[in-house]
């Protein structure tokens, strides 16, 4: 028997209408540096997206299913991007602009992008690669910055605001079918090769209404949210989606995003949430203690991206911004877990211990357990396995190239097409992740597993130290031995074995590294991680100086 609901497709451009209507009046507004912010309605985001979309496709030819690639930062025009490519049947492709320029070219060329909305300010960074890229036909600059490079190059040169000036504010957004892809994102490729990852207007749309739930980010019209993630880093984590869902206001930091003019933002903007991976938060961190402000508005911080070190949210607490954890990728587009502790455990002794976890699982992301020989684990919080999760809005292949199938590599997807998320670590009977490492992360000493991330938050809660990460490295007698990589905060006194003494009084004897080395910074990836290829290679190559203790 059919129901007799109707059936209304899950829509990109539903979002934008509600957004730009019921909640006209909240606003985008975006960092310039020095001077005012530019200051947007959503009904202006609205009447913009429209014309963007006109232009797109009356002035530049753009037609279903055409890549409409951003190389952009966080800010107004990047929103209007985002509605106005998958509104119009066209796929929004936002580009890494902190990948290699190799890496940046490969993936223009595989998804085929044929126009490239950029940055003024990020001209130098496209202008040298676009003699590479095959299928790109338009360049359109936003906002200032040299644009004399563009001169007599291959493909035609648009400027945004002209482009958009005069077009009519109203859009007939087509009627398209849910499942059509609306976006693309690569991985950033830290274990391996970009890979595409193609989100449909559905996904989108059911995990947009996950992060504006209770129990996930339960941002409303009264909020503001300080968006630091990038908006080509998983879509922002659907968060610009999800302001047009609940109305929540957008603080869009543009290219500012070093601790100083963060601080600021956060004291003349007054936003009450931000989200962002632990490096900003621990950057800002150190910038408050030197110098403290006012950031009482921001209670709540999202951190994702990678483990967030326990002292960094203990020092969160104490300046009243109290950290939720989650955990996703690109994949998972990205939300999959969120950790918010569960009633009986608020306000007891239990509450961080939950608050740590990876988080809980949403309805609608269902998740399993495999174990090294196969088989499927328990959730009882102590068996550890590899986990893959499903659901609507968690990628069963990536993409293929333009004519070709859609990719699912054995080690990425089951039989039964679940996701290999590659992650290792156990599930509470109650539903709550804890990580203990990448599997590609994890160090195999002896037969036994020594989760590298462990050590790095026990190193990091140590008060001398500023960032600290381990990595696996060959050892004759038990294949793997940990190396801790430590960089010292300013002043710091103590020693390696200072700091080995301080790692004992947590971790099991011989889990403890034997292998040290002081550097400035730790290396991060394009989306701010800690780079544990290069630090192997680094390792590898003998260019780091190590002390064995
Ligand atoms: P990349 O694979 O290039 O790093 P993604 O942003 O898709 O790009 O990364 C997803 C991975 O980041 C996850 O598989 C996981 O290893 C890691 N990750 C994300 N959030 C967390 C978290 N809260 N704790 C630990 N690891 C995390």
């Amino acid at each position: 028997m059919l129901s007799t609901m109707q059936d209304v497709p899950l829509l990109i451009s539903r979002m934008l209408h509600h957004g730009s209507t019921v909640h006209a009046s909240s606003r985008v507004t975006t960092w310039i540096g020095e001077g005012a912010p530019r200051r947007r309605t959503f009904a202006e985001i609205g009447a913009r997206t429209a014309q963007l979309a006109h232009a797109l496709r009356d002035d530049l030819g753009v037609r279903d299913d055409d890549r409409i690639a951003t190389l952009m930062w966080n800010h107004a025009e990047h929103v209007e991007a985002y509605f106005a490519a998958p509104s119009m049947g066209a796929v929004l492709h936002t580009l890494n602009l902190r990948l290699p320029p190799k890496q940046l070219v490969w993936i223009v060329n595989h998804a085929a992008d044929r126009v490239v909305l950029v940055d003024g300010s990020l001209l130098p960074l496209l202008v040298p690669l676009l003699p590479h890229l095959t299928s790109v036909e338009h360049v359109v600059v936003s906002g200032p910055g040299d644009r004399s490079g563009l001169a007599g190059i291959g493909p035609r040169v648009h400027d945004y605001e002209e482009l958009i000036a005069e077009k009519p504010t109203a859009y007939d957004w087509p009627e398209l079918d849910e499942r059509r892809a609306a976006a693309m994102c690569y991985t950033s490729g830290t274990t391996g090769d970009p890979k595409g990852v193609v989100f449909s207007h559905r996904s989108v749309y059911l995990h947009s209404m996950q992060v504006n739930m209770a129990h996930s980010m339960a941002l409303t019209d009264a909020d503001t949210s300080l968006i630091v993630v990038p908006q080509f880093h998983v879509n922002a984590w659907g968060l610009p989606h999800a302001a047009f869902m609940s109305g929540f206001n957008m603080l869009m930091p543009d290219r500012f995003l070093q601790p100083g003019p963060l601080a600021e933002m956060i004291t003349t903007e007054r936003p009450t949430h931000a989200a962002a991976v632990p490096t900003i938060w621990q950057g800002l961190l150190a910038e408050v203690t030197a110098r403290p402000r006012d950031l009482s508005t921001l209670t709540q911080v999202t951190i994702g991206g990678s483990a967030c070190p326990p002292s960094l949210m203990r020092a969160f607490d104490t300046l009243g911004m109290r950290v939720c954890h989650a955990w996703g990728m690109t994949e998972t587009s990205p939300l999959g877990t969120i950790a918010r502790p569960p009633a009986h455990a608020i306000g007891t002794d239990e509450e961080f211990g939950y608050r740590i976890t990876q988080g809980r699982f949403p309805a609608s992301v269902e998740a399993r357990l495999r174990g090294p020989d196969g088989d499927l684990l328990p959730w009882d919080g102590t068996a550890a396995g590899e986990l893959e999760v499903r659901g609507p809005w968690i990628a069963a292949a990536y993409y293929g190239g333009a004519d070709a199938e859609p990719l699912r590599p054995d080690d990425k997807f089951s039989a039964d097409g679940w996701l290999k998320t590659g992650d290792v670590g156990t599930i509470s009977p109650d539903g709550y992740l804890t990580l203990t490492d990448r599997a590609k992360d994890v160090i195999k000493s002896g037969g036994e597993w020594i989760s590298s991330v462990e050590l790095e938050n026990v190193l990091m809660s140590h008060p001398e130290v500023a960032e600290a990460a381990v990595v696996a490295v060959p050892d004759e007698k038990w294949g793997e031995r940990p190396l801790a990589t430590v960089v010292l905060a300013e002043g710091a006194t103590v020693g390696f074995e200072g700091l080995r003494a301080f790692l004992a009084e947590t971790v099991a004897p011989w889990q403890l590294p034997e292998r040290w080395t002081l550097v400035q910074a730790v290396p991060k990836t394009s989306v701010g991680k800690f780079d544990k290829k290069v630090i192997r290679k680094q390792y590898a190559d003998g260019t780091l100086d190590v002390t064995r203790i």
